[in-house]
């Protein structure tokens, strides 16, 4: 019989969501009658903007005429949205990204998952925790991980996120070759301002180490100090790859689709000692691995840059901020201590003295019909925190936070 890859066995079993279905269920058949809100959404609810969906009309047609139709695509991206990218997302805030140095590709999660691949298999990884999961588990599955003990494995290094931190992640002890940042941050909500992250950016230039920049929700981003790419920091270019995605910004997470900044100024070494220029190698990974996105995904995504678009995926992050903004409130109101919303859609809740994440999502459950995330499904630090996510409607969200406060 076929070996299997046993890193593979060394990942828990994906509990948090399945568990926290199993809660819902089972007390929505005891209890038939009360209206569960959900709270816990990771998703969003709201449909694509008109924009975008003109716009892949419109390719739909285009593929039904030979005159028209467009077949495989080069792997990198089209051209007409890597050169969209390049001028809205980067040159109109000063930063001069080529668009040989954009890869689109089916959103971030493909890509944060499979940017290792370029990258040596022995390398050392650090991660926040509390975590976006599929920065650890696609360490493990590559054999980065070693055995779990409680909530972490041993080959990663681990960078708290807590109230005395102010969950802003500290530089770490131990050197790691790879650093996962997240900013907007899921789960915590928090977003790091440009003081925060350029230290980071320092460090990852004295050290030689590579960060790998997640800002998939970077059009939540309200406050002035809080920068839109790691570029706007100076000297991230020789150190950083970027992350976006068109998921939460534009309601793609059903459509697919994101992009991968790669600049040519990051290198990385090879075992003589010679610098390998990582744009080439993911480039070569993408040519042999992935053939591209789908014509009428990338024109939608293009669609969003236009001015229509921008109007209405703004109106749609207003909205779901405005949730935000009513669960932060109301919250506070109440006597909890929470964070975030401001430049994310998320809320991260600390329960109340003495109780765990999952103590506290059974009572919210319970009580008030309220179903959340538990923080510690995030990792050790997560314990004693819940998670809330604005992507409900506004009267549901409004119908919840009464619950709470009555
Ligand atoms: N990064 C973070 C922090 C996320 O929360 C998510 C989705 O929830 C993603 C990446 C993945 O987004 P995509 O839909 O582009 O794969």
């Amino acid at each position: 019989m076929i070996q299997v890859n046993e890193n593979f066995l060394l990942l828990p079993e994906s509990y948090l969501f399945s568990e926290v279905a199993r809660r819902v269920k089972e007390f929505q058949e005891e209890n038939p009658d009360v209206k569960i809100i959900r709270m816990g959404i990771g998703d969003v609810t709201r449909p694509l903007c008109k924009a975008a969906i003109e716009a892949m009309h419109r390719a739909v047609d285009d593929e039904a005429d030979t005159a028209t139709f467009h077949g495989y695509g080069p792997e990198q991206g089209y051209a007409f949205l890597r050169d969209k990218i390049a001028d809205s997302d980067y040159k109109k805030r000063g930063i001069d990204i080529s668009p040989d140095e954009i890869f689109i590709g089916d959103g971030a999660k493909s890509d944060l998952g499979n940017f290792f691949d370029i990258l040596a298999q022995d390398s050392t990884v650090a991660v926040t925790d509390p975590v976006y999961p599929v920065y650890v588990d696609t360490n493990v599955m590559g054999g980065r991980g070693g055995k779990r003990h409680g909530e972490h494995h041993e080959g990663i290094i681990y960078i708290p996120l807590n109230k005395e931190n102010k969950y802003v992640p500290q530089l770490p002890e131990q050197r790691p070759d790879v650093i996962y940042l997240c900013s907007p941050n899921n789960p915590t909500g928090t977003a790091m301002t440009h003081k925060e992250l350029k230290k980071w950016v320092d460090y990852a230039r004295k050290e030689n180490s590579l960060i790998l920049f997640d800002s998939a929700y970077e059009a939540y981003i309200h406050s002035e100090d809080v920068p839109h790419s790691i570029y706007e920091i100076e000297g991230a270019k020789e150190v950083a790859v970027e992350f976006r995605s068109f998921s939460k910004t534009a309601g793609f997470t059903g459509v697919r689709c994101g992009y991968t900044v790669v600049p040519f100024a990051v290198k990385g070494r090879d075992s003589e000692g010679n610098d390998v220029s990582l744009n080439r190698l993911w480039n070569r990974r993408q040519c042999t691995k992935f053939n591209g996105a789908s014509y009428i995904s990338q024109r939608a995504a293009e669609a969003v840059y236009s001015p229509e678009g921008q109007e209405q995926i703004k109106e749609t992050i207003e909205y779901y901020m405005e949730n935000a903004r009513m669960m932060r409130e109301s919250l506070t109101e109440a006597g909890y201590d929470v964070i975030g919303g401001v430049d994310s859609p998320y809320i991260w809740l600390k329960t109340p003295q003495g109780t765990t994440s999952w103590e506290f999502f059974d009572y919210l459950l319970k009580t008030h019909g309220i179903v959340g995330t538990p923080g510690s499904g995030f990792g050790e630090e997560g314990e004693g925190y819940l998670r809330l996510t604005a992507f409900n409607t506004h009267e549901a969200t409004r119908e919840a936070l009464l619950r709470v406060k009555s």
